[in-house]
C-alpha cells in the first residue's frame, strides 16, 4: 500500500498514549532495576511492555504503570511454580511425580555451580562420574552387583534392549505385560524403536511359563517382565514369577517400574528390586522419581559384567544424566526419608489431627468438615491399593480459585465437594494450606 500524503501536524489532542511513561524511566525504577538482576531483563521487559499497553488502552493511569509493572513480575525466572499437592495421589504425574526432600534439594543447590562430579579432588586426576550416587544405591540394594543411572525408566529399558538385542535376538514379552506407560507411550513400542523384535507369549489374562519356555530359543535376547504398574486384571488370571522364568537359561530383565528397593509392608504387591534380583533377575530396571522419592531418573541394577556392558555402551552416552540428578539421587538414598515413602508411613490419626486444627484455623462460613478419603500411591505403582487418608471437606467452588492462588494448591473433587487430601501434604505445608483457603474464600489470609 503506499503510504498515504502527509497531513499537517494535528493541534495537540489529549493523546493518552502521550502520557505512557517511557520503558527507560520505567526500567530504571528502583524496583525494577532490582528485578532485572533477579529475573534478567527479559522477563522485566516484558511486565513493563505488558503495563504500558494497559495504559495506553486506558486502563490504568499513567501514575500507576510501575507499580503495575512491578505486580506483574513473574516469582522467578522459571514459570513452575510450588504446588501443594493435596490431591490424596502421591506419585502425581501431572505434578511432578516424587517432590524432593530438603536434603535432595540441598544437593540440587550444592551441584548447580562448579562441582566435583568427575574429578577426584585427592589426586587431581579424572573421577567416576557420579560415583558417590553409585555408590549409596549399590549400598541401597547389596544383591546387584553393578549399577548404573540414566535419564528415566524408560531409557534404562531402551538401554537394556538395544544392547541386548544387537545381536539380532528376539525380547520374549507376555501379552499381559505389553503396558502403555501413560501419555500415549507404549512398551512395545519403545522397544522397537530402537530395534528390537518382540515375541509375544500368552494372552491377555493368562500366561503360563510353558508358553514362555516354548518361546525361549538360540534367538532370544532376553526375558523381559514387566510390572503392570498403572491397572490390575482380575478373574482368570495368571502370570509367572521371576524365578521359573530365570530357569529357562535366557537373561531375565524385569520393569519393576516404581524403583521400591526393597519389599515395603504396605505394598505388598508392588515388585521391589531386591527381590527380583533374588529370584534370579539378571536385571532389575525402575525410575528413581515414583516409591523411591529421589529425582527423575531411571535405575538399572544386576549382573556386574552386564551392567558394565550397558554403562560402557555408546547409546549409554545419550541417556547421560547430569550433575543435578546424581547430586539429588545421592541425597535421597543416603539422606533422610524422603516426602514420598514419609507420605506412605502417615498414620490416618495424624492426619486427622492435621484435619482438625485445619478446620479450626478456617472461617466457619465454609463449614470444613474432617473427613475418610481414600489416597492412592497413582501413577507410581501399587495400582489397587487404597491408602487409608483424612482429607478437609469445602465447598466445590473453591477448587478453581485454590488453583490459581499463591501458592497453587490442587485437591480432589468427589461428591461435589472439594477434598484437599492431607496424605501427600506434609505438616509443615499445613500453615500454606489454610493461608491459601482463607484467601480463596476471599477471607484476610
Ligand atoms: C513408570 C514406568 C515406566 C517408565 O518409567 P519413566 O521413569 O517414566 O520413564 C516403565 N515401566 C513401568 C512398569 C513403569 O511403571
Amino acid at each position: 500500500m503506499p503510504d498515504p500524503a502527509p497531513e499537517p501536524a494535528p493541534e495537540p489532542a489529549p493523546d493518552p498514549r502521550r502520557a505512557v511513561p517511557r520503558t527507560d524511566q520505567l526500567l530504571a525504577d528502583l524496583r525494577l532495576v532490582a528485578a532485572t538482576d533477579r529475573l534478567g531483563p527479559g522477563l522485566v521487559k516484558a511486565a513493563v511492555v505488558a503495563a504500558q499497553q494497559r495504559c495506553r488502552a486506558g486502563d490504568l493511569p499513567p501514575d500507576a504503570v510501575a507499580d503495575a509493572a512491578v505486580a506483574a513480575l513473574p516469582a522467578g525466572a522459571s514459570s513452575l511454580r510450588r504446588v501443594v499437592n493435596a490431591t490424596g495421589v502421591l506419585v502425581h504425574t501431572n505434578l511432578g511425580r516424587a517432590p524432593l526432600s530438603a536434603a535432595a534439594v540441598e544437593a540440587v543447590g550444592t551441584a548447580a555451580g562448579a562441582t566435583d562430579v568427575e574429578l577426584d579432588l585427592t589426586t587431581g586426576r579424572r573421577g567416576r562420574r557420579g560415583e558417590g550416587a553409585l555408590a549409596a544405591l549399590a549400598a541401597r540394594v547389596p544383591d546387584a552387583g553393578g549399577v548404573h543411572v540414566v535419564n528415566n525408566g524408560a531409557a534404562a529399558l531402551a538401554l537394556v534392549t538395544r544392547v541386548l538385542t544387537r545381536g539380532g535376538g528376539a525380547v520374549v514379552i507376555a501379552r499381559g505385560e505389553l503396558v502403555e506407560i501413560g501419555d500415549g507411550f507404549r512398551i512395545p513400542e519403545l522397544l522397537e524403536s530402537v530395534g528390537a523384535r518382540l515375541r509375544e507369549v500368552g494372552t491377555t489374562n493368562r500366561v503360563r511359563v510353558e508358553d514362555y519356555a516354548a518361546a525361549v530359543d538360540d534367538d532370544t535376547a532376553y526375558v523381559l517382565k514387566v510390572h503392570p504398574s498403572n491397572f490390575t486384571v482380575r478373574g482368570f488370571t495368571s502370570s509367572v514369577d521371576v524365578r521359573e522364568l530365570a530357569g529357562l537359561g535366557a537373561p531375565v530383565v524385569v520393569d519393576i517400574g516404581s524403583g521400591l528397593l526393597a519389599p515395603h509392608p504396605r505394598l505388598p504387591d508392588e515388585p521391589d528390586a531386591t527381590s527380583a534380583l533374588r529370584a534370579g533377575a539378571a536385571l532389575v530396571t525402575a525410575s528413581g522419581d515414583k516409591l523411591l522419592g529421589g529425582p527423575q531418573c531411571g535405575l538399572l541394577l544386576g549382573e556386574a559384567v552386564l551392567v558394565e556392558r550397558l554403562r560402557r555402551d555408546p547409546f549409554a552416552r545419550a541417556l547421560r544424566v547430569d550433575k543435578l540428578t546424581l547430586a539429588a539421587l545421592e541425597a535421597t538414598l543416603a539422606g533422610p526419608v524422603p516426602p514420598v515413602p514419609a507420605a506412605l508411613a502417615r498414620d490416618v490419626a495424624g492426619l486427622r489431627q492435621r484435619a482438625a486444627a485445619l478446620c479450626a484455623a478456617l472461617p466457619p462460613g465454609l463449614a470444613p468438615e474432617v473427613v475418610d478419603s481414600d489416597a492412592a500411591v497413582g501413577g507410581g505403582g501399587a495400582p489397587d491399593v487404597v491408602l487409608p487418608s483424612v482429607a478437609v471437606a469445602l465447598p466445590e467452588h473453591l477448587a478453581a480459585p485454590l488453583r490459581s492462588g499463591d501458592p497453587p494448591v490442587v485437591g480432589r473433587v468427589e461428591r461435589g465437594r472439594l477434598l484437599l487430601d492431607l496424605l501427600a501434604v506434609a505438616a509443615e505445608e499445613d500453615g500454606d494450606l489454610a493461608d491459601a483457603v482463607r484467601r480463596a474464600a476471599g477471607a484476610p489470609g
